[in-house]
């Protein structure tokens, strides 16, 4: 561990927003994921100059800097394995422009999207890509992970809504990157580059986000199907038709059961359900979409379809799937639901494969497991239910995970769809992403010469990293 300069530290961001107490290192040195390491320390600027001089510090001293907002990654991205300072970009939290003639908002970083989306409600407009962990999920981590959501099946992962930023390099430089206009093709698109790169390449100080106008209309159906594949077969039958879903996500029989173990829904106990909805300013539009997308369910065998406008009815028919996280963590009080293979993206035309594959393998390893997700975006989640206590667990979790990553790759699907690589799925990643790998590198070395960004993730990640590294759980030999 390197000596940390805690005087120069505090010169910088002042002693209320930097922390060394071991506690508070500690609940710093996890995410939402299954990874913990300690930091050295945590600052928290309220500037962009605070960072400038901050980054200037850490790259003269070669100290690992690791930018973190809400902490609500899944895939280690803000565990600093190789310590270094924390920069908890939460101090960074104010909306400085809503332009409602040209169409974009400006916004420091550590704005959470909720509070993003309730100020912008009020002009009747929103921004669409909120992830499900919208309460907790600031924008500059949204950004760095290109996080999406239920929606972006019609509207568009972080990518599409980033017009340009401000970002912070390693060398302490501020550059402006992109533009404020919904069109460019002034040479490299540099801020698209930043979405996506997890905090390893600059630090987003700024950025410049396009909205739509909320729908006036919104009508939300749910299909259930006796089987997997029929299920799976609808949601490739429903893309393919040329339907423009606002959301079209799926839920296994695992998921309905851990919904109904925990919470008063009385779901019916079908090996899936299929959640569509439409929107859109004008009603038989939306009515036209509803109708083709039932029509679809209806001819691959789904049953007890039912639609709704009614904000209660509509909330009622999402509550299954919008608490099932909360649900599956309390499936059972010696599982715990892990992120570790959990967002893949397939062709819709593997969907129905991918997700009896995940129940194939959960079966083979001894595991539960779980398929479900933003089917509409080709993306599907598992999570592993296992006791994080058992050795033998992490090996059979070790093999299901390698089994799903190689059906993924063999089938053209990618690592991650929207959660991103971190640690846990850098493995994957880096066998996808075999033939660049080289390039990736280059473009690392180039923008973080002396590496100090956010080190060890994505392309850096250790080797055999889920047995043997930096768990956040006790394991017994
Ligand atoms: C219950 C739950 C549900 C979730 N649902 C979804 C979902 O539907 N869709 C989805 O995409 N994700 C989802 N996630 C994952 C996660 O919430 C998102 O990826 C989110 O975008 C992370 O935001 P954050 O502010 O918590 O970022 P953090 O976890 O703090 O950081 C994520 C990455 O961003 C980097 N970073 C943070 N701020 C900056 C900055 N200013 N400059 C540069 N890099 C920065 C960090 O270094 C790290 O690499 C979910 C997570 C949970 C716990």
């Amino acid at each position: 561990m390197k000596t940390i300069d805690e005087v120069r530290l505090r010169n910088i961001v002042g002693k209320n927003n930097l922390k060394t107490d071991p506690s508070d290192l500690y609940i710093y040195g996890s995410d939402s994921s299954v990874h913990h390491a300690m930091p050295w320390a945590v600052v928290k600027p309220e500037n962009t100059s605070q960072i400038q001089e901050l980054m200037k510090y850490a790259n003269e001293n070669k100290i690992p800097v690791i930018p973190r907002g809400g902490g609500s990654g899944m895939c280690g991205q803000t565990v600093p394995v190789n310590g270094g300072i924390i920069l908890d970009m939460k101090g960074m939290n104010r909306i400085l422009e809503i332009n409602l003639e040209d169409v974009y908002c400006r916004v420091e970083p550590g704005v959470v999207d909720d509070d993003l989306n309730l100020a912008l409600k009020q002009y009747g407009v929103f921004y669409p890509p909120t992830p499900a962990s919208s309460r907790i999920a600031t924008i500059g981590g949204e950004i760095a992970n290109n996080a999406s959501g239920v929606r972006s099946v019609k509207y568009g992962a972080t990518r599409d809504a980033v017009l340009g930023m401000k970002v912070v390099l390693p060398s302490g430089e501020l550059v402006s990157l992109g533009a404020h206009t919904r069109v460019e093709a002034s040479g490299y698109q540099l801020h698209k580059l930043i979405v996506g790169s997890e905090g390893t390449l600059g630090i987003v100080v700024e950025a410049t986000l396009s909205f739509v106008p909320i729908p006036e209309f919104r009508c939300m159906g749910i299909a259930n199907f006796d089987s997997l594949k029929d299920a799976g077969e609808a949601i490739g039958s429903i893309m393919a038709s040329g339907s423009n879903p606002s959301m079209l996500e799926l839920v296994d029989d695992v998921a309905i059961k851990a919904v109904n173990k925990t919470m008063d829904l009385g779901l019916k106990e079908v090996a899936a359900a299929l959640i569509f909805e439409a929107d859109g300013m004008v009603k038989e539009a939306v009515d036209y979409e509803i109708n083709k997308m039932r029509k679809i369910c209806e001819n691959h065998r789904g049953a007890d379809i039912y639609a709704s406008y009614d904000p209660k009815e509509r909330a009622k028919i999402f509550m299954g799937r919008k608490k099932l996280f909360p649900a599956l963590s309390k499936y059972d009080n010696n599982l715990a639901s892990t992120a570790l293979a959990d967002d893949m993206a397939v062709p819709y035309s593997k969907m129905a494969e991918m997700a009896g594959k995940i129940h194939e393998i959960a079966e083979k390893n001894g595991l539960i497991m779980t398929a479900y997700g933003h089917c509409g975006s080709g993306c599907m989640h598992t999570k592993i239910l296992m006791d994080t206590k058992r050795k033998d667990q992490w090996s059979s979790a070790k093999k299901a995970i390698t089994e799903v990553y190689e059906y993924v790759r063999s089938v053209n699907g990618t690592t991650s769809a929207e959660h991103g690589i971190g640690l846990s799925k850098a493995e994957s990643f880096k066998i996808e992403k075999s033939d660049s790998l080289n390039l990736l590198n280059t473009i690392k070395q180039a923008l973080d010469p002396n590496n100090i960004l956010n080190p060890g993730k994505l392309m850096q990640a250790p080797e055999n990293w889920v047995t043997a590294t930096n768990l956040r759980y006790c394991v017994n030999s």
